[in-house]
C-alpha cells in the first residue's frame, strides 16, 4: 500500500502550477492528514512569498510558516530530472517531498521521496467530499 496518497485536485494543481512557472521552479507546501498507515495530501498552501529560484543561495527555510498540518512540499524541476538535488536534501521540510519534472503532463511526471531522499510509492486518490 502506498505510504502517500495525493488527491486528484492537488495532483492537477501541482502539474498546472509547474507549467505556469516554467522555466522557473515552483514550490508549494502541502497539508495532509494521517489515515491508518498512510498520509493523504489534500491541500496546497503557498509560501508567504515566492522564490524566483528555490535553489538560489538566498533560500531560507526559516521563512516558511510553522504549520504542523503541513506534511510535505512539492516543487518542480524544469530540467525534468525527478530526483532530489543536494540542496533539496539540505533543506528538508515536512515528512515528504514531491518533485514534478518537466513536461508536467501526467502523474508519472511526479515522484515522491521521504525526508531522507529515498523514493517512495504514492498514488492518486479521489478528492474527499468537504
Ligand atoms: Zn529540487
Amino acid at each position: 500500500m502506498a505510504q502517500v496518497k495525493v488527491t486528484k485536485s492537488i495532483v492537477e494543481g501541482i502539474l498546472s502550477y509547474s507549467k505556469e512557472k516554467y522555466p522557473d521552479e515552483m514550490l508549494v507546501l502541502l497539508r495532509g492528514k494521517k489515515k491508518g498507515d498512510s498520509y493523504i495530501l489534500y491541500q496546497a498552501v503557498f509560501p508567504p512569498f515566492m522564490f524566483s529560484n528555490w535553489h538560489s543561495a538566498t533560500y531560507n527555510p526559516w521563512h516558511l510558516p510553522v504549520d504542523f498540518s503541513v506534511v510535505a512540499t512539492a516543487h518542480s524541476h524544469p530540467s525534468g530530472v525527478k530526483i532530489p538535488s543536494r540542496e533539496d536534501l539540505l533543506h528538508p521540510y515536512g515528512k515528504f517531498m514531491l518533485i514534478s519534472g518537466y513536461p508536467y503532463e501526467t502523474e508519472a511526471d511526479i515522484a515522491a521521496f521521504d525526508g531522507k531522499g529515498r523514493r517512495i510509492d504514492w498514488e492518486v486518490v479521489e478528492d474527499e467530499p468537504a
